[in-house]
């Protein structure tokens, strides 16, 4: 059997779970390019929700939604505390017809699959799940029981555990500064300290640093910035004496983080042609905490104050910056690129954590096999290249 070497640069999950599901096979031999620590970079800023359903990612890829919950969930329980995973259930609020039938889609599809769900329109009722909301201006609401949010960094740490089990190398603390190339095609890798690494595919899952890595092999990858600001908020009275649900409304979102509650603006309300929501900076200017906008946690207010008045005394207790690496479609990048060698599993945007599982598993599929399954096929390189 062919052995196949190949090199992933990045340690969030993007790389990790693509490290993992290359090592299932016997004949990969595989060596993760980690600049930092494994899962530090916008996979440690995350909410890590991974809800049976939500208007995150559309329905056509529930089965992507599906596979990333499972898995995580089957995680946590051989491992109690490897997912990081916190049960709250999940609230899809339904602000109009249009997102009712939504919600009442992705009900029916996660009780096809055998978990509980409800689409309520009982407002006393939707009170009892949330008693700080305010039902007048809603129409009803999705509720799910059995899932809630995940911890991203843990889930990124117990793949590359799990990987390093299977045989393969995890180097931290090692920069790629350059992509080796002969007759156009990527054959290996030069790290800061001026090793040079032979492989037959270089696969880059820097998420937000996808242009830099990019145009070391040559290439534009097609993404995009947008602001993910979070902040924690401090209920009054300090502890909430209800479990807070992970709670989606069109543009906003909020989950608890120990006492405290996050709330970040959705990635599907970004605007990419809004220089406040969007652009191209550098990841490595992001400071650990802090960094935010007035404009995001205004936004924030004005929500609350029409959908959940009663956290909106809250104190601010901390907010960090981060950026969501998002395509011009808001699906991700997975697969081969105009250069021969060099492949990408990137643009996860404000989705990473859900689709990580089964995007990687379909990516090792074709690095191994050379079989493209559809998800490839839809999140190819060449869309974005053939529409720009
Ligand atoms: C506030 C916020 C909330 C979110 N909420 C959710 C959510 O609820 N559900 C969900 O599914 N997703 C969510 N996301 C999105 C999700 O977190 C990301 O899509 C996912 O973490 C991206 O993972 P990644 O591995 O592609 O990127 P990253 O985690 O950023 O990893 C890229 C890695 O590449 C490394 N790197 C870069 N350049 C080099 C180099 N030259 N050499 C070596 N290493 C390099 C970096 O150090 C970094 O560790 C959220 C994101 C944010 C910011």
């Amino acid at each position: 059997m062919k052995i196949r070497k190949i090199g992933i640069i990045g340690g969030g999950v993007a790389g990790t779970a693509l490290g993992y599901y290359l090592s299932l096979y016997e004949n990969a031999e595989i060596t993760i390019f980690e600049k930092d620590r494994i899962g530090c970079g916008s996979t440690a800023k995350s909410a890590g929700t991974v809800c049976l359903f939500d208007d995150s990612l559309s329905n056509r890829y529930w089965d992507v939604r599906l596979y990333g919950f499972e898995t995580y969930r089957k995680m946590e329980e051989e491992e109690k505390g490897s997912a990081g995973f916190d049960q709250t259930g999940t609230l899809v609020v339904a602000t109009n017809e249009e997102v009712e039938q939504v919600i009442r889609t992705g009900i029916a599809l996660a009780k096809a699959a055998g978990y509980q769900g409800e689409y309520i329109t009982d407002k006393a009722r939707i009170q009892q799940i949330l008693p700080d909301i305010d039902t007048e201006h809603i129409l009803g609401a999705g509720y799910t029981k059995d899932d809630g949010y995940f911890d991203g960094t843990m889930i990124s740490n117990t793949y590359a555990r799990k990987l390093k089990e299977n045989g393969g190398k995890i180097l931290t603390m090692t920069k790629v500064i350059e992509l080796l190339k002969e007759n156009g095609k990527v054959i290996g890798l030069k790290t800061e300290d001026g090793t040079s690494y032979a492989f037959d595919y270089v696969v880059d899952c820097t998420g937000p640093w996808s242009r830099i890595t990019g145009n070391m092999a040559g290439i534009d990858v097609p993404v995009w910035h947008t602001k993910a600001e979070a902040f924690f908020l401090s209920p009054p009275g300090k502890k909430l004496d209800y479990v807070f649900p992970v709670l989606k409304y069109p543009a906003f979102y909020a989950l608890r983080a120990g006492d405290n509650i996050f709330i970040c603006k959705s990635h599907l309300s970004m605007d990419l042609n809004n220089p406040m929501h969007a652009g191209n900076w550098n990841p490595d200017e992001i400071p650990a905490t802090g960094g935010t906008d007035e404009y995001f946690i205004e936004f924030l207010f004005e929500q609350l104050e029409t959908t959940v008045p009663g956290i909106l005394d809250s104190g601010l207790v901390s907010s960090w910056l981060s950026y969501r690496a998002e395509t011009k479609d808001f699906l991700p990048i997975l697969g081969e690129t105009p250069v021969e060698g060099y492949l990408v599993a990137s643009g996860y945007g404000g989705n990473g954590i859900i689709e990580a599982p089964a995007a990687s598993r379909d990516l090792a599929k074709y690095i191994m096999t050379g079989e493209k399954t559809p998800l490839l096929e839809d999140w190819a390189f060449m869309r974005l290249v053939e529409r720009a």
